[in-house]
């Protein structure tokens, strides 16, 4: 499930492919929007007509000017998750399998970006060897948003984090910044020559992407700022107020607001299914 931007090879591991209830997941979305897009979001994103919305906790890895970037690290396994049993002291998922199988060793990751870090987007950041949590990729630097970490840290000392989050911070992000192989990052961070961070402020306060601008090509790493391309085609996008953590409901549309204008970012680029 490889793609390119230019010359950026861009390999896509998933982690887990699923499908939701469409209306129960998104209440309040007018599916009669939907239909003038049903041919380019069928069936890859939704089955309108057995209400299933496709989804999916996915990496990419990135061969960008010869360094290897993962952006985001899925699940994980071991990682004690009582809140979610399916995300809980996993074993034998195949991530790794598909990395490799991808031409990625671990050990040839140069930089692991987290856009943000929620639990399913930190989870392979660490491996527990021997009963304490590890890097995952013994040679790369994890690049974590200052903002986003600032906030969660305020969050913990409030007591107003969620549980779940709480975990992942302390088995998959709190070790590598205790080992010295974070570097807290701000927008407008270049990777490489047309590569930077962006800030995407919606889904959680300091959340980052990875904006792609080469005359080869352009894209967007948004992460969950925006699920799915059906958030284009039914604006407002009302998600469930779980999925919000906290913030306004009008999650994600001043994203979309500004990405989508005209000669604004794809809508195409920014998507790989079986999610963005
Ligand atoms: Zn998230």
């Amino acid at each position: 499930m490889d793609f390119a931007i230019g010359d950026i090879e861009v390999a896509v591991i998933v982690g887990d492919d699923f499908s939701l209830p469409l209306r129960a997941f998104l209440p309040g979305l007018d599916l009669a929007a939907f239909e003038r897009d049903r041919e380019s979001i069928s069936p890859e994103f939704v089955d309108l007509d057995r209400d299933r919305l496709r989804c999916a906790i996915q990496s990419f890895v990135l061969k960008l000017d010869r360094r290897t970037i993962l952006v985001d690290a899925c699940i994980g396994e071991d990682k004690d998750r009582p809140e979610v049993p399916a995300w809980s002291r996993r074993s034998r998922t195949g991530w790794l399998d598909r990395l490799r199988a991808a031409g990625v060793a671990p050990e040839a990751v140069d930089l692991v970006f987290c856009t943000h870090l929620h639990v399913d987007h930190v989870g392979w950041n660490t491996i527990d060897v021997g009963g304490a949590w590890r890097p995952t990729f013994p040679n790369a630097r994890y690049l974590v948003g200052r903002r986003e970490l600032s906030d969660w840290q305020a969050r913990l000392a409030a007591g107003v984090a969620a549980p779940i989050h709480v975990r992942g911070l302390r088995d998959s992000v709190f070790p590598l910044v205790e080992a010295g192989r974070v570097d807290l990052v701000d927008e407008g961070l270049e990777l490489a020559a047309g590569a930077a961070l962006a800030f995407l402020p919606g889904h959680t306060a300091g959340q980052l992407g990875l904006r792609i601008d080469r005359p080869a090509g352009r894209a967007l790493f948004c992460a969950d700022v925006m699920h799915r391309p059906l958030q284009i085609a039914n604006r407002p996008f009302r998600p469930r107020p779980a999925a919000t953590h906290g913030l306004p409901r009008k999650h994600g549309s001043p994203f979309l607001r500004r990405r989508l204008r005209p000669g604004g970012w794809s809508s195409r680029r920014i998507f790989a299914a079986p999610d963005a």
